[in-house]
């Protein structure tokens, strides 16, 4: 197996590009994803304060990595979800990077901050933990964002992740969060702007970038991520791909470039934030009173 740029030895194959690389020329081409997913959604506005959602896993680590390779200069921050020796471990691996390359890594914790954890919101609300998570995530990166004057907040979604949320988005035909699904949502009031710079590049690419590049990420799975549906329909696309390469492509961009601005015009996917009233409790937007985060809060805190 030879690289495709200079014909020395490759260490991986990205089958969907029918291409090798050796380790330099495979930095390159990650760099090179992120920069085409960058332009062609109009991702980073120069002036833009940036901040990555670390969880120290791979993807946030290496795309934390590939930004800073790019010129940007975005800092850290790490969401402490109160997951047991998973999150204290995943904790180290965004500290070390942090220090080994001389980065900024912000902390918010949310037993300290709200004084409820994940299993404890799961518990509470009888529901699948990685619910409680995702609007727990959602909301305090916001708010960490807005307060500390961060315009975007980048994720690392990468395309398999993109590819497996699209899947089970059609095959509900949830419109609304179809409207939604796009790697750049613009900021709107009371929202900073959200962007997926990595949905160019697999989670195999992800992992391969960080070993080598010398990132330590978290390699253990979160151990409550069974029962995740996602994770069945990232199994049907990675067979899919094993007998289609670039199959997961071609879904996602496909239907980036065919079929998401016909959603996005659907009466729901109004996303300007006018239409929504203010969490009496926080201040966050929201259609009720009190937003759901903060009514996740009152039940994962309310003693039996
Ligand atoms: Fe949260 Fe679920 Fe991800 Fe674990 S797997 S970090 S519970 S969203
Ligand atoms: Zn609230």
């Amino acid at each position: 197996m030879k690289c495709r740029v200079c014909r020395g030895p490759a260490v991986i194959d990205v089958r969907r590009h029918n291409a090798a690389f050796c380790p330099d020329h495979f930095v390159t081409h990650c760099r090179e994803q992120v920069r085409r997913a960058i332009t062609d959604h109009h991702m980073i506005d120069p002036e833009h304060r940036i901040v990555v959602a670390v969880s120290g896993g791979k993807d946030s680590l290496a795309l934390w990595d590939l930004l800073v390779g790019l010129d940007y200069q975005p800092d850290g921050v790490y969401l402490g979800l109160g997951i047991g020796e998973y999150s204290n471990d995943s904790l180290d691996h965004a500290r070390a990077y942090a220090t080994d390359r001389g980065v900024t890594l912000h902390e918010v914790d949310l037993a300290a901050e709200q004084g409820f954890t994940i299993p404890a919101a799961a518990a509470a609300t009888h529901r699948a933990p990685c619910g409680a998570c995702g609007l727990s995530k959602r909301h305090l990166l916001n708010r960490f964002a807005l307060e500390h004057h961060y315009d975007t907040v980048a994720t690392g979604h990468n395309l398999d992740d993109e590819a497996a949320v699209l899947l089970g988005n059609v095959l509900r035909w949830e419109t609304e969060y179809l409207a939604r699904q796009h790697p750049v949502l613009p900021a709107t009031t009371g929202f900073a702007r959200r962007i997926k710079p990595l949905v160019r590049l697999g989670e195999r690419e992800t992992a391969a970038y960080c070993v080598i590049r010398g990132i330590d990420y978290q390699v253990d799975e979160c151990p409550m991520a069974a029962g995740n549906r996602h994770l069945h329909y990232k199994d049907v696309l990675n067979r899919l791909e094993q007998r289609s390469p670039g199959s997961k492509a071609a879904f996602f961009h496909g239907f980036l470039d065919h079929a998401h601005d016909r959603f996005a015009d659907h009466p729901d996917g109004d996303d300007t934030g006018a239409h929504l009233g203010r969490c009496t409790e926080c201040g966050a937007p929201t259609t009720t009173d009190v937003c759901a985060f903060c009514r996740l809060r009152h039940r994962a805190t309310s003693r039996p």
